[in-house]
């Protein structure tokens, strides 16, 4: 099965192992990030990493919206911080790298970004658990660093 960079017009210049892109860097009230940003253009296409099916689907952060896939053995990715147009509902099967979206607006001030999430899949529930701090995410939560440093080879047609 193929697998796609999420994000084609990323801005490769900002890291997302640099604060404030990578996993874990500080918020605000203690809470740590819990995902990696890729910042793009707005309105740039968001693609499925691969096959999947939509768990999740709605409203997520200062107007922008997410989108939450069980891509099977690859795990379960939340894309966030799209555009809440025309995104698909709970149920929807997606294939490998179909475009699933565009990157959304955050508002003045804050640069367009993919905020991508990684869970393994072995918890169940909705993968938001504002007990759960200092992610307030699922117990299942993985640093996305690892999964996009697996597939960043797939930008420059390097993998083997
Ligand atoms: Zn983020």
């Amino acid at each position: 099965m193929s697998n796609y960079w999420p994000v084609p017009e990323w801005i490769s210049t900002q890291s997302y192992k640099q604060s404030p892109r990578s996993f874990g860097s500080n918020r605000s009230k203690g809470r740590v990030h819990a995902g990696c940003d890729l910042y793009a253009p707005l309105h740039s296409p968001v693609l499925a990493i691969t096959a999947g099916r939509v768990v999740e689907s709605g409203f997520f952060y200062l107007g922008t919206s997410q989108l939450t896939i069980d891509h099977g053995a690859l795990g379960i990715i939340r894309y966030g911080e799209i555009a809440p147009e025309k995104i698909p509902k709970v149920g929807t099967l997606v294939i490998a790298g179909q475009q699933i979206g565009k990157i959304g607006s955050l508002g003045r001030g804050i640069h367009p970004m993919l905020h991508i999430e990684h869970y393994s899949g072995r918890s169940t529930g909705s993968v938001t658990n504002l007990k759960n701090a200092p992610y307030f995410r699922r117990g299942d939560l993985l640093d996305c660093t690892k999964l996009l440093d697996s597939l960043l080879c797939l930008r420059s047609k390097e993998c083997k």
